[in-house]
């Protein structure tokens, strides 16, 4: 509240869209973490890496929607995939071709997913998952990790991430206790924490987590973390369930299971794997998938689940990740600006510095956390000053300390020249 910035007196537009929109919209926004605070600007267009607002300012993106634009805004590759399928029709309700194609290039990539279902949203995902998981295993308690995000639905939505977190409500109204009586937590890189809470409860069902947190801020897992946690999983017989969401395709086109050599039981996908349209996957070991109706009595079902249009998207840029293997040039492109930032960081002494893990990378204004309680220890005002500021030189990056900025393949290395010296411009003035 009562933050100021003179750039805002210049967004006339998006700040008169914002006044209508509160009147429409609770808080202004269809997603809680847009609504940043004295009000967000409205787009106009998007191409490539660069975004273009209603009062005619250009930034470079590095939010690319949360995660899901990995090849950048508008990709013509993408957009010819749609088109195509736009003429064919958009919407059956009847099984297509593309859906066995595209589950059988995902499960070539992620071996421990044998089988697979469409869904419409990450959110759905993890709740079909952990369905799923009690269904298969006939037992009701599930741990999550503090902090962590999986969705908007009620079983996850104690000590949640994103924006959650950024807008002070971790644990929301309208989720009875009796509802999240049976989610248990454990902090994030804290192996023992877990291996003692199955001990005390015998009766759980699943472990869920994002192998790399990107919901509050960036948190790298410690190096034998997820490691550890597999095996204690197994040995208590309970189902580890990666949530690789934004990790995806996005570590590797394998994702977090490729990128650290650790299989899990059942794994949530989305954002990438919808090639920028709405999509969630879930999947994995075929005895405990085939419990999914009508093979089996875990219900779950979805009018536009696989539909043409998503299905199409996701499967062009999937093949494309693969084909062109991005990888490397993204981790390129992105560690220039980490250590660039970090060294300038390192010359000041500022209590400030960067993180990255493939294309994904974090600023922190603080000590560099490894769990939840760290991370609520960083300074979130002093983010969105700096949000502010560097928006104000053209570069975007997801308002608030508790979200993880992206680098797409459309980002040149121009632009990773340009968003280093706009962040470092702009800790200049800060501190
Ligand atoms: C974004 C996200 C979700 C939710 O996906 P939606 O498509 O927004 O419902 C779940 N888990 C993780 C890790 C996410 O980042």
């Amino acid at each position: 509240m009562g933050f100021k910035s003179d750039f805002t007196e210049k967004l006339v537009k998006s700040k008169n869209l914002y006044d209508k929109a509160l009147d429409a919209l609770p808080g202004g926004v269809s997603s809680p973490v847009r609504a940043v605070k004295p009000f967000p600007f409205y787009m106009k267009f998007a191409k490539g890496s660069k975004i273009y607002d209603v009062d005619g300012n250009e930034y470079i993106d590095c939010c690319m929607a949360y995660g899901p634009l990995i090849l950048g805004h508008s990709h013509p590759m993408i957009k010819e995939a749609i088109k195509e399928q736009l003429e064919k029709g958009w919407l059956y309700g009847i099984p297509i071709e593309l859906e066995v194609e595209y589950a059988n290039l995902i499960r070539k990539l992620y071996p421990s997913i044998e089988m697979l279902r469409f869904v419409n949203s990450g959110s759905e995902a993890t709740m079909a998952a952990i369905r799923l998981a009690r269904g298969f295993t006939g037992r009701k308690k599930i741990v999550k990790v503090e902090g962590s995000f999986h969705g908007a639905h009620d079983a996850v939505l104690i000590k949640a991430g994103s924006g959650a977190t950024t807008h002070g409500i971790p644990n929301s109204a309208g989720v009875p206790e009796e509802f999240v009586a049976n989610t248990l937590q454990v902090p994030y890189n804290d192996a023992q924490a877990l291996a003692e809470l199955l001990e005390k409860n015998p009766d759980v069902a699943c472990f869920i987590l994002e192998p790399v947190m990107g919901n509050s801020g960036l948190i790298l897992p410690e190096k034998s973390y997820l490691k550890e946690i597999r095996k204690i999983t197994s040995e208590n017989d309970v189902l580890l369930i990666f949530d690789e969401i934004i990790t995806g395709f996005r570590l590797a086109p394998g994702g977090a299971q490729e990128y650290f050599g650790v299989e899990a039981d059942l794994t949530t996908l989305g954002k990438i794997a919808g090639g920028g349209l709405p999509c969630g996957i879930f999947g994995g070991r075929k005895e405990i998938m085939e419990r999914i109706a009508p093979s089996g009595d875990v219900y779950q079902a979805g009018t536009f689940s696989g539909n043409p249009l998503t299905l199409s998207a996701g499967y062009a840029a999937v093949s494309f990740i693969v084909k062109e293997k991005i990888h490397d040039y993204l981790e390129r492109i992105t560690n220039y600006v980490k250590e660039n930032v970090n060294d300038f960081v390192s010359s000041k002494a500022m209590n400030v510095s960067v993180d990255s893990i493939a294309s994904m990378f974090c600023i922190y204004f603080g000590n560099k956390p490894s769990n939840y309680s760290e991370a609520l220890k960083l300074n979130s005002t002093l983010f969105i000053e700096f949000f502010w500021k560097l928006l104000e030189k053209g570069v975007f990056f997801p308002p608030s300390q508790y979200e993880t900025c992206f680098i797409s393949y459309s980002h040149s290395e121009e632009d990773s020249e340009r968003i280093m010296e706009a962040v470092t411009e702009c800790l200049k003035e800060l501190l």
